[in-house]
C-alpha cells in the first residue's frame, strides 16, 4: 500500500483511477491541475505520481520536468497517463522524466503491474544507497 497522488483533470478518467487505486488498497490524494499536484507533491511526499499529460494550463509534462529538478520532489515516480499512443510521444514523456507510461483507456493489470515495479524498484534504491 502506498499513498498516490493522481493528477487528472477529465472527471472520469479520474473516478476510474480512484476507484482502481482504492481497491488496490492505496490511500489518494488528488489535484485535477499541474499547479495544484506540484503543491501537493511538494507538502504530502506522494510514493508514487499518475499524471496525465494533457491538462489546462500546465501541460502534464511541463509538471514532471519540474517535479524532477527539485530535489525534494524528484525522487518520486511518475506514470504517465495520456490518451497519446505515438512512439515520439512516450519518447516524449521518458524525456521529461516520467519513470513510465500508461496509455489511456486504464486496464488495471497494467497499471497495478506498473505501479508495484516503480514502488518496489524505488524501494530498492532507498534501500541500496545513500539517500540525500
Ligand atoms: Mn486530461
Amino acid at each position: 500500500m502506498a499513498l498516490v497522488l493522481i493528477v487528472e483533470d477529465n472527471a472520469a478518467n479520474m473516478k476510474l483511477a480512484r476507484l482502481l487505486l482504492s481497491n488496490a488498497g492505496h490511500s489518494l490524494l488528488t489535484a485535477v491541475d499541474a499547479e495544484s499536484g506540484l503543491m501537493l507533491a511538494r507538502e504530502q511526499q506522494p510514493d508514487l505520481i499518475l499524471m496525465d499529460i494533457q491538462l489546462p494550463g500546465m501541460d502534464g509534462l511541463a509538471a514532471t520536468a519540474l517535479l524532477k529538478k527539485d530535489p525534494s520532489t524528484a525522487a518520486i515516480p511518475v506514470i504517465a497517463l495520456t490518451a497519446m499512443a505515438m512512439k515520439e510521444d512516450k519518447e516524449k514523456c521518458h524525456r521529461a522524466g516520467c519513470d513510465g507510461y500508461i496509455a489511456k483507456p486504464l486496464r488495471y493489470a497494467e497499471l497495478y503491474a506498473a505501479i508495484d515495479a516503480l514502488l518496489l524498484k524505488y524501494k530498492r534504491a532507498t534501500v541500496a544507497g545513500p539517500t540525500s
